[in-house]
């Protein structure tokens, strides 16, 4: 209860179907929460049963991503009552969505810049999948960018673990390429050389990675097989 009377003062930043997040201020420091609410379709029990499993793995996500280097939130404090995560927030960040599309605005001059990007965001993925943590909802908006006004150097941020779930699975990773792919591409246009770029890097990252294109290949053909049937 006390967490959902501090969410009351709270500012709502998204609402989405599964939980709202807000923004606010949590021991002084600035502080996102994700709040995931009963879905009244399901039956409670179950419900309950899901929510809390989604909480407990959106949690032990982010902090294997941390443990092993990987730049994610700080996880504030959990409440597993009203299925609250309060996390650090990313101040000052703007997406990796946002950064290439001012990028490709500004002309061909900053493609080395996309180009390091591309590489670096490859690079934390192929870390990220070697520790067996799939994000689950890979996209350029869930990738911020945050950089320092001393040095101008620039730290990703994995954010929104939410779909996240912990698997070995070749397959798997596959698919969370696959999904990002599928983004990234209608996000934006034109950044077929950009992707293939990221997945080189990806690849020449990770000890597993030939297992791991080889299924996001074979996904690929099933969605070409697919959209052709359709
Ligand atoms: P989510 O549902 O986790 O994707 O959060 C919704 C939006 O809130 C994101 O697209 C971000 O713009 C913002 N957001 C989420 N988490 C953070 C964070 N830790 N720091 C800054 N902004 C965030």
């Amino acid at each position: 209860m006390a967490a959902l009377e501090f969410l009351s003062k709270a500012m709502v930043i998204k609402q989405g179907a599964e939980a709202r997040v807000y923004r606010s201020t949590f021991l002084g420091k600035p502080t996102i929460v994700k709040e995931r609410f009963p879905k009244r379709y399901r039956h409670p029990v179950l419900d309950e049963k899901l929510t809390h499993r989604r909480t407990v793995q959106e949690v032990r996500s982010i902090l294997r991503c941390r443990k092993a280097g990987i730049s994610a939130p700080v996880v504030y404090f959990v409440d597993y009552t009203s299925h609250c995560i309060f996390l650090e927030e990313i101040v000052g960040s703007s997406t990796v969505r946002d950064y290439i599309a001012s990028n490709q605005q500004s002309g061909s001059c900053r493609q080395q810049d996309l180009e390091q990007l591309a590489e670096r965001v490859g690079r934390i993925l192929a870390k990220m999948h070697d520790e067996d943590v799939i994000h689950g909802d890979l996209t350029t908006s869930n990738m911020l960018l945050r950089c320092s006004p001393e040095n101008g150097e620039c730290d990703l941020v994995l954010i929104d673990f939410g779909l996240s779930y912990i698997s070995a699975f070749p397959e798997d990773k596959g698919v969370d390429l696959y999904v990002l792919e599928k983004a990234f591409l209608s996000t934006h246009p034109n950044t077929e050389a950009l992707f293939e770029k990221l997945l080189k890097s990806y690849t020449a990252s990770s000890k597993k990675s030939p297992a791991v294109i080889k299924k996001l290949d074979e996904v690929r053909l099933r969605g070409r097989k697919r959209s052709m049937v359709g």
